[in-house]
């Protein structure tokens, strides 16, 4: 099982966003997009996730096609760079948000935000808004809510981007556990090639609108594909 992206491509006017990116992510691994601003990496992500179509191409999920599907039918969580919490809930409300629209029972929600919480360590902070939260944990509040649904994929775009360094190092631990612990399928976008090299299993470069290299940060270290990313990845430190 895997997600499957077969010639996609995606332009904006003239501009080409996405030129014939093939790519195969593996199923239960932590999955970097790595790559330089305007590269297409959240063209890729959104495709992924159905808020975007492709001009062309296939995107397969977990085995279903996924191609035509709209994003409520890809069983597919989100974390944003800017988190847009519902202000007026609570954390524990927002947390369970995606079941409570999904009619599911309130013993059941309940149970479920318990357990979610405490994955994110958040359990004493459930009564809460949102507003009083730090940065940091709001994007585990995000973290929480995107797997209240069980998703069979979580798709995060530069999640940690608006953070500063301390608190983005401790998120990166945090996402990495995390993975750890539930296995889902996850693909995070970043810029960042420190973020990715430290924190995923999987690297996937895309550049310009095409996939550069696919492989383990030591694959990438050891055989840089080409010069862009031996460039792109820098000196080792
Ligand atoms: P990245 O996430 O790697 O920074 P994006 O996927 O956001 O890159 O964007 C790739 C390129 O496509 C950029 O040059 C961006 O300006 C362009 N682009 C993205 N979305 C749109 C849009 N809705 N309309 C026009 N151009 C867009
Ligand atoms: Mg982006």
């Amino acid at each position: 099982m895997s997600i499957e992206i077969a010639g996609v491509s995606k332009r904006f006017g003239d501009f080409v966003a996405l030129d014939n990116v093939s790519v195969s992510i593996p199923s239960g691994r932590l999955t970097a997009l790595l790559g330089p601003s305007g590269g297409g990496k959240s063209t890729l992500l959104r495709i992924i996730a159905g808020l975007e179509r492709a001009d062309s191409g296939r995107v397969e999920i977990e085995g279903v096609d996924a191609t035509d599907l709209p994003p409520q039918k890809r069983n597919v969580g989100f974390v944003f760079q800017h988190y847009a919490a519902f202000k007026h809930m609570s954390v524990r409300r927002n947390v369970g948000f995606g079941l409570q629209i999904r009619k599911r029972p309130k013993d059941e929600i309940r149970a479920r935000v318990d357990e979610l919480l405490k994955l994110v360590h958040l359990e004493q902070f459930g009564e809460r808004l949102p507003a009083q939260l730090s940065g940091g944990q709001r994007q585990r509040m995000a973290l929480a809510r995107a797997l209240a649904v069980k998703p069979t994929v979580l798709l995060l775009d530069e999640p940690f981007g608006a953070l500063d360094a301390k608190v983005r190092k401790e998120l990166r631990d945090w996402l990495r556990r995390l993975h750890d612990e539930v296995h889902v399928t996850t693909v995070f976008v970043t810029h960042d090639q420190e973020e990715a090299l430290e924190v995923a299993d999987e690297i996937v470069v895309i550049n310009d609108g095409r996939i550069e290299q696919v492989g383990s940060p030591d694959d990438l270290y050891d055989r840089p594909a080409n010069d862009f990313v031996m460039k792109f990845l820098g000196p080792v430190t």
